[in-house]
């Protein structure tokens, strides 16, 4: 979302793994890369040797990849822009993380705080400002992802709740429904056989792609070629099925379209198959509620669900947003009034905002 570099935005993930792979020390500062098996992550011009694709992740800033649990190179020292505001939120996270991989039990927040030197009510308001959520709600995000995995992986699900630390499979089923976004036994058959049917289709604003579980649509993504966005799907969703769609899909791409040259136009109700932290529903859903025609920004979206210093974890929630015009991140601009980023292209975020400024409203 901070970038300001046109070309990452047009077709951000793959632009990122060219600037990667030419090793352009333009792009320091942009982002950094983080490898799955070694656990590291780098600044785009880092000279060690390059990974495979499949094991590469994008994070805006080295403090988002610390968060995610990499460690910094120690070639290129990526670490370097971290403030040490920031460095206490990721010792926190760190070692909530080391206790939930260790089985202990989870240290208190006065514990947290004593560990980084500062008063709890001092970690506790630097953390929420971070990440959107307070300390309890990061370990509980922690631990239904570690359920999530467990349940991937196809564990039984009683090992899997109690495995992440629950005390009962009571206490967890309470909280399944609203952390995972369904129950337990349905995101487990999901992990195992999951399809996804998706097509792709040219409209007014590009090529448009829209993918459905047996949930509801997974993934809107609008850019300039088919093969790059069916590329990115498939990384998305690397476990899942993917097949061609249907007859019926036909409808549900039609209504999609319909979305695009027409956003906000006719109130259609797409079942969505929505993924994210509960934090990012939250952002999501406020989304939703912001009427066509209308903009917002990250700070008064923040006040809106409650959290009035999280603008910034809320930007990244909305840069997270896999379901373009369906969950409306179009809508939300900088304070400034500039448009700030758009996963697929700042200026089909003007072109959707002026489309929707001229819609008759009644
Ligand atoms: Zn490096």
């Amino acid at each position: 979302m901070t970038s300001t570099n046109p070309i990452i935005e047009r077709e951000p993930d793959t632009e990122r793994w060219r600037l990667v792979l030419a090793r352009d020390a333009r792009a320091d500062g942009q982002f950094v890369y983080a490898v799955q098996t070694t656990g590291v992550y780098c600044r785009p011009s880092c000279p060690a040797r390059r990974p495979k694709r499949a094991n590469v992740s994008f994070y805006i800033n080295a403090y988002s990849a610390e968060l995610a649990g990499y460690r910094p190179c120690k070639r290129c020292c990526p670490a370097a822009a971290i403030t040490r505001d920031d460095q206490a939120v990721i010792s926190v996270c760190q070692a909530l993380q080391r206790a939930l991989e260790r089985l202990q039990r989870l240290p208190s927040a006065a514990q947290l705080a004593a560990d980084v030197g500062l008063s709890a009510s001092r970690l506790q308001r630097l953390f929420t400002a971070a990440l959107g959520i307070t300390i309890n709600q990061y370990a509980q995000a922690l631990r239904s992802r570690q359920v999530q995995q467990a349940l991937a992986a196809g564990s039984a699900i009683t090992d899997a709740i109690l495995a992440a630390g629950y005390s009962s499979t009571g206490h967890f089923y309470q909280k399944a429904t609203s952390e995972l976004g369904m129950p337990a036994r349905r995101y487990q058959r999901q992990g195992q056989t999951m399809t996804i049917e998706y097509a792709t289709a040219q409209t007014t604003l590009g090529q448009l792609l829209v993918a459905r579980s047996e949930v509801g649509v997974c993934a809107i993504a609008l850019g300039d070629n088919p093969q790059s966005l069916a590329a990115e799907l498939k990384q998305q969703f690397a476990n899942a099925h993917r097949v061609e769609p249907s007859g019926e899909f036909e409808q549900l791409l039609q209504q999609v379209i319909a979305l695009v040259e027409q956003p906000g136009g006719r109130s259609v109700t797409l079942p969505l198959d929505i993924r994210g932290t509960a934090f990012q529903r939250r952002v999501w859903q406020a989304l939703q509620q912001i009427t066509p025609g209308q903009t917002i920004h990250y700070s008064e979206l923040a006040q809106r669900i409650g959290a009035p210093n999280s603008a910034r974890a809320v930007a990244n929630a909305c840069g997270a947003n896999k379901l373009a015009i369906a969950i409306p991140c179009h809508r939300v601009v900088r304070q400034d009034g500039s448009l700030s980023g758009y996963r697929w292209g700042v200026e089909r975020k003007r072109e959707l905002l002026k489309r929707e400024a001229y819609l008759d409203l009644d």
